[in-house]
């Protein structure tokens, strides 16, 4: 790895994020193994794939065996098309009117849970001599999107009379699945079966009905039906630490690194960063790195006590977090040298730095510390030892 990564003298600056394809495949097969054959995988990949990269994941986990794909809106949809990625796409959230031609020129899926937005959707089909598949987003208690259940018979009503629309599937999302507590999450449960039951009765037969993101997956197998629709556990992560962690074997997805850019010693009593915050009670051998908050590695970890991985030590922060750099004590790490290999998220030697790890700290979840790693750092995608794609603020590069 080390040796094709410095081929790359492009790059500016040694800051980037390792994306292992094979344990997208990985997680992507384990949730084969506890979900019905007949049960399809949706990956969903907004928010650029958790921060992974929507691109290389969305091929990995279609590879892998997931047949569907998702997104939270137009744009993110039209980014996998122009990548050649021709498998359905749901988009999640509310389409904004006037986007109805776009969704439906690039054959995305739009979620439907207001009788305007079906109108648009009928009238602009119509227009382009096209019928639409759309899925239906019922509330049964997340109260987000999607229609009430009292509301759900006059939407029914006016679906029935608007013609070039094709209810394919029907969908709810989860509040609390990630709970151990279980009742709310068998409330709406219960709710979705009520709702079929209505959408039946009016002569609907969506052959997609779909309800479990990751941890319902995971935790309430009666929630499975036509498709389950796996996001933060695609990338590895339990979507809390309530889920029974034994149920599926997950595999982190991203590694951050970085090098030592440079390295002083410090004698005692010399502050180091913005507001002489710290200062040295030794002397300190201080490596600078070359990232910071504009990449996403959060400011607020100075006051975190917080480190990173150096020849596979623990070295702490020193100071405050800078827009482009900050500082760490390499002080009683032997041998260290610039250059070195750095790791923010993942395991060197026989340390671990998870991002749940560093979620923890700030009082965040994980969701959060992966979607946050910034469009600076590039995004190195790998499959079986080999770099396959660059993703950098260069462009997209295949290999
Ligand atoms: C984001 C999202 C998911 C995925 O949830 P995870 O907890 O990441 O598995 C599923 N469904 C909808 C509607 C979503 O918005």
């Amino acid at each position: 790895m080390n040796e094709v990564l410095t081929c790359f003298s492009e790059w500016h600056r040694p800051v980037w994020a390792e994306i292992d394809l094979d344990h997208v495949a990985h997680n992507i097969r384990e949730f084969q193994r506890i979900t019905p054959p007949h049960t399809q995988l949706m990956a969903i990949v907004k928010a650029d794939g958790y921060g992974h990269g929507a691109v290389e994941v969305a091929k990995a986990a279609l590879e892998a065996g997931a047949s569907r794909l998702a997104i939270a809106f137009l744009e993110e949809g039209i980014v996998l098309r122009r990548k050649e990625l021709s498998a359905p796409i749901l988009i999640l959230g509310v389409s904004a009117p006037d986007t109805e031609k776009a969704a439906l020129e690039h054959d995305l899926t739009p979620t439907i849970c207001t009788v305007d937005s079906a109108q648009r959707f009928s009238q602009a089909a119509a227009t382009l001599g096209k019928t639409i598949r759309f899925h239906l987003k019922l509330d049964t208690g997340m109260g987000r999107i999607g229609v009430r259940p009292e509301q759900l018979k006059e939407l029914l009503e006016a679906l029935q009379h608007l013609p070039n629309l094709e209810m394919e599937g029907v969908f709810s999302h989860f509040s609390k699945a990630d709970e151990k507590e279980k009742t709310y999450t068998q409330m709406q449960l219960h709710r979705y079966h009520e709702c079929l039951n209505m959408i039946h009765a009016a002569g609907f037969r969506p052959t997609i009905r779909h309800l479990a993101n990751s941890a319902g997956t995971m935790e309430t197998s009666e929630a499975h039906f036509d498709l389950v629709r796996i996001g933060i556990s695609l990338y590895g992560f339990y979507p809390s630490d309530e889920v029974d962690k034994t149920t599926v074997d997950l595999r982190p997805v991203m590694r951050w690194k970085t090098r030592i850019a440079h390295l002083k010693m410090l004698p005692t009593g010399e502050r180091v960063s913005y507001g002489g915050m710290f200062t040295t009670r030794r002397p300190t051998m201080v490596a600078t790195l070359p990232l910071g908050y504009a990449d996403g590695f959060r400011r607020r970890l100075w006051t975190k006590n917080w480190h990173v991985l150096v020849r596979g030590q623990r070295a702490p922060i020193l100071g405050k977090i800078c827009m482009d750099m900050f500082m760490v004590d390499v002080t009683d790490i032997a041998g260290t040298s610039i250059g070195d290999e750095v790791v923010l998220i993942g395991s060197q030697g026989e340390n671990t730095i998870s991002a749940d790890d560093m979620a923890n700290a700030l009082e965040t979840i994980n969701y959060e510390i992966t979607c946050l790693v910034g469009k600076r750092v590039p995004r190195i995608y790998v499959k079986q030892g080999k770099i396959v794609a660059i993703e950098s603020l260069l462009g997209y590069q295949s290999m």
